[in-house]
């Protein structure tokens, strides 16, 4: 590629203080070339139009704008996900919650997984995508992020084992949409308290919907709505996997006991912060 380009790109994410401005710079470059980085050749032509459509790029990651909101795409545990500004992008932390889910999925041989609150469908997906005989529910309050979800489960054809649902679980009715009940139910619900989210890192704050951030004045709101129609939603011996915000995980053990759940698990992210509890019916 021309060395200018490619050196140029380094630098000015390098300045702007990019962690890993050599390889941003290949995926960005590699984008508007419109070739994968794996086959980038070591001198690809890059036009006018591919460099303007670079510095705009280059731009805007230095503006603070994800590298996968930029991509369009990002991976995912085992696949890789399309995103827009419309879905929360999926965090390596949430792949906890798919590992913890899979465990609990295989032992005891469940069939049908609800995900409230799916966004690009990263959670439900990843699962259906390992389990061949299993079914699921992805729900969203967001038409545009099931648009994003819908893409996914095409792409990873899993098409005739998914269902998407555009509801809140605010709506009377809510629990109508069902048929029946779930052997599991997964989510990664919006659980930022909405003081703190002005507080966020741009990345988040401006290119995450609030949507899929705000969790009310406490954070807690859908974990104490998930815990009100849990049991309408699962069956008897059915379980619940939730993402929780780094210190809610007391407090939701507290709002699902209390509505008779037994709690039979937590895990823990890289940095050791109880991310994911677990709960039987
Ligand atoms: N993980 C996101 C963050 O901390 C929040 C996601 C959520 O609200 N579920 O920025």
């Amino acid at each position: 590629m021309q060395p200018s380009v490619y050196q140029k790109t380094i630098e000015t994410l390098a300045e702007a203080g990019i962690e890993s401005p050599r390889l941003e710079a290949r995926l960005l470059i590699a984008d508007v070339s419109g070739v994968n980085v794996d086959d980038m050749p070591i001198t690809p032509i890059i036009d006018d139009n591919m460099l303007e459509n670079l510095n705009r790029n280059v731009a805007r990651r230095i503006e603070g704008m994800p590298l996968d909101k930029i991509l369009k795409h990002r991976e995912f545990y085992k696949s890789d996900f399309e995103v827009s500004e419309d879905v929360l992008s999926p965090r390596p932390d949430t792949e906890i919650l798919v590992e913890a889910a899979l465990k609990i999925i295989k032992e005891n041989n469940l069939k049908n997984v609800l995900d409230l609150g799916t966004g690009s469908g990263c959670i439900l997906l990843s699962l259906l995508a390992e389990i061949k005989d299993m079914q699921g529910v992805g729900v969203d309050v967001s038409e545009k992020a099931l648009q994003v979800a819908q893409k996914n489960t095409k792409k990873m054809r899993l098409s005739k084992r998914v269902t998407l649902i555009e509801k809140s679980w605010f709506d009377d009715g809510f629990l109508g949409s069902f048929q029946e009940p779930f052997d599991l139910i997964v989510s990664n619900p919006p659980y930022i308290e909405t003081s703190e989210i002005e507080k966020l890192d741009i990345s988040v704050r401006k290119y995450d919907p609030i949507v899929a951030l705000d969790g009310g004045e406490d954070g807690l709101k859908h974990y104490r709505q998930i815990a009100e129609m849990a049991s309408f939603l699962l069956k008897d011996e059915g379980y619940i996997l939730l993402e929780v915000g780094y210190n809610q995980a007391e407090k939701v053990k507290k709002i699902f006991s209390d509505k008779g759940f037994i709690h039979t698990g937590t895990v823990r992210d890289l940095a050791q912060i109880d991310r994911v509890v677990i709960f039987k019916r």
